[in-house]
């Protein structure tokens, strides 16, 4: 297929900007890792030469062939569902699990990729020719059937488009992933930690186009209420916003998606009052995550709310911007999201293709900024914002992580002081505080909990997967 319309002004710069990306961040769902740990990259180095296939090495065509990142999932039983003549395969994950070691090894793609029983959700980087092959060998697979991306007739507009809204490819390499791509069967395809939970109707929750969205807003903006479906440090660089008072989205104070439905529960009374009566849109940054989560949060709302999302996500709409931006269609002022979309790989964030001012300030200076960094401190590493020139003042999160770095250099057993468990510092306690309502019990959803359900998916369904480096 061609990928003429992808290739943008933007990738030809990015891949001008020197080859080591000083951002920080591929952690999956999970919570920040320490900052020397080998599979979290804080920056990374471009070693597959900007996606560049050997047969093409002057420079000059490196810079008309960027690689890409691809960003997709699908529930099975979310519309378009699977057609019937194969809805059993979608029973065998091992196999779609195998598929997938086999398409990411054969074309060098780096990536994760998540397969459970309800469906499966991946991010894929390659190289522009690889990317396009893998592309071709997904339309022609039977777990893309009833999805209209083909097979194969590149001429087909409505085909190429349906590609380019499932796929969702931004900018971006194998190296982004490290170079590797982990495939693994799990319990649930993003972990919202419900256990057994399905929509009871997924038709009552309205999926919008990118350009139906943006109406939306702009629709009874007085009657609408914006939701932002992502943690808080996602939300913290970038939101989308009412076009009638430019107030950001409500962004609950979550650290992962686990913690989503826990924020619902707890705080049901005040959405109700906050929600009641007016449209909800509901956003993430590629869609799925409102899929399973929205629809719970409909359930537990209760009948009468008028709910739509985003399909595809911020990544969708970005694009669906970015062209109309190219077409003159609209200006970057007019774009209702703001600052930047987080990704979970080693870019760290992915913007609009003009330049567009940061939402968010540096934790050191307080100036503008939206450069990630982590907090320094051993055994903290919460993600936070710092700006270029503030980077070499060794950032802690709160004068909380100082104090035991403080204390842990003047003591003599710097050693054992660090292997003791950290208490949660001040800025975690102040928004856990802030999410739980204060003083409210709440169910105990540790890491130690994520790994125990990833146990049970591997024992019930199997071992992991991996795929070779
Ligand atoms: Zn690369
Ligand atoms: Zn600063
Ligand atoms: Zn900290
Ligand atoms: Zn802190």
């Amino acid at each position: 297929m061609t990928l003429a319309p992808w290739h943008t002004n933007r990738n030809r710069e990015q891949l001008r900007t020197p080859t080591v990306i000083d951002l920080p961040l591929a952690m999956g769902h999970s919570a920040p890792k320490s900052l020397n740990a080998s599979s979290d990259p804080v920056s990374y180095i471009c070693s597959c030469g900007g996606s560049i296939s050997p047969s093409t090495s002057p420079p000059t065509s490196l810079l008309s062939t960027p690689g890409f990142v691809l960003l997709f999932y699908r529930y099975w039983a979310a519309s378009p569902v699977l057609p019937a003549s194969d809805a059993h395969l979608s029973f065998d994950i091992q196999a779609l699990a195998a598929w997938y070691t086999q398409q990411t090894t054969s074309l060098h793609l780096g990536g994760k990729i998540r397969i459970a029983r309800e469906g499966f959700n991946v991010t894929v980087g390659g190289s522009a020719t690889e990317i396009s092959k893998f592309i071709e060998a997904c339309a022609a697979h039977w777990s893309f059937a009833g999805l209209g991306l083909g097979p194969g007739n590149t001429d087909n507009k409505g085909e190429l488009e349906a590609r380019q809204r499932f796929f969702k490819p931004t900018p971006g390499c194998r190296c982004v992933f490290g170079g590797k791509a982990s495939v693994r069967v799990v319990a649930e395809a993003t972990p919202m930690g419900v256990e057994g939970y399905a929509p009871a109707n997924w038709e009552r929750v309205i999926a919008l186009s990118p350009a139906d969205f943006h109406a939306k807003c702009h629709q009874e903006a007085k009657q609408s209420v914006l939701v932002d479906v992502r943690n808080h440090y996602e939300s913290r660089i970038g939101y989308f916003v009412s076009p009638l008072t430019g107030e950001p989205a409500l962004r609950p104070p979550i650290r992962r998606f686990s913690q989503w439905p826990q924020y619902v529960k707890g705080n049901l009374d005040q959405l109700k009052s906050d929600m009641g009566g007016k449209q909800i849109l509901t956003y993430c940054t590629g869609g799925i995550r409102c899929e399973k989560g929205v629809r719970w949060m409909q359930e537990k709302l209760g009948e009468g709310e008028t709910v739509f999302t985003l399909s595809g996500g911020i990544a969708a709409y970005l694009e669906w911007i970015n062209s109309e931006i190219r077409r003159g269609r609209k200006t970057v002022d007019e774009s209702l999201f703001k600052g930047k979309n987080y990704v979970f790989d080693a870019r760290g964030a992915v913007a609009l293709e003009a330049e567009a001012e940061p939402v968010s300030r540096c934790l050191v200076c307080d100036n503008l900024s939206d450069r990630l960094d982590k907090c320094r401190s051993d055994g903290c590493h919460l993600v936070v914002v710092v700006c270029e020139d503030c980077q070499t003042t060794d950032p802690r999160c709160c004068h909380d992580c100082r104090d035991i770095d403080d204390a842990c250099r003047s003591s003599t057993e710097v050693v054992e002081e660090k292997r003791k468990p950290r208490p949660m510092c001040a800025c975690e306690k102040e928004r856990e505080d802030q999410l739980w309502a204060k003083g409210r019990v709440r169910d105990k959803k540790t890491q130690g909990w994520r790994k125990r359900e990833r146990k049970k998916a591997e024992n019930s369904h199997g071992c992991v997967v991996r795929s070779t480096d």
